[in-house]
């Protein structure tokens, strides 16, 4: 008996990802024999062919959350005496991954929340735009942060109005 498992998390509803599913199965030119939306539970028989005596592919669906559904997929030979398989479980399941790869999971990662900028006093830039420098009062752009001599109205580095 040979059995072939694989995992994948794709970023769609339980229901879609059911959908999904179904379609990639039907890609292997199998047959559904069970198919349960509640259970999350697909079920099918690869064809006999000269190279394989059939293989039963099974998925389950499990919701990780509303946007995200995990995956499992295992694909064993039909026949428990069967030893070599000639790759095909392990065909079924590459093919429905990469039939699902275009809707994986990526982890996110939020970039960590950046620290305010503060001028050398301390005090946020932004709320201050008005920074003394050298005797000469300078307006630093709230967009680039170019210093702005006082008396222009758009930042000569950006154009953004000051
Ligand atoms: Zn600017």
């Amino acid at each position: 008996m040979i059995i072939r498992e694989g995992t994948i998390k794709i970023q769609c509803s339980y229901d879609t990802a059911f959908g999904l599913c179904l379609e990639a199965i039907k890609k292997l030119n199998c047959k559904v024999q069970k198919e349960n939306l509640q259970e999350g539970i697909i079920e099918a028989k690869g064809g006999i062919t000269f190279t394989s005596l059939g293989e039963n592919i099974s998925v389950k669906l499990e919701k990780i959350n509303d946007n995200i559904t995990g995956v499992a997929i295992k694909s064993a030979t039909a026949v428990s005496t069967v030893m070599f398989d000639y790759g095909k479980n392990q065909k079924n399941v590459d093919t429905i991954i990469s039939f699902l790869k275009p809707y994986e999971e990526k982890s996110f990662y939020p970039p960590p929340p950046q620290q305010m900028q503060t001028t050398p006093a301390g005090i946020p830039y932004g709320q201050t735009p008005v920074i003394i420098k050298e005797r000469e009062v300078l307006i630093r752009c709230s967009y680039c942060g170019a210093l702005n001599e006082q008396g222009l109205t758009k930042c000569k580095e950006c154009g953004g109005t000051l």
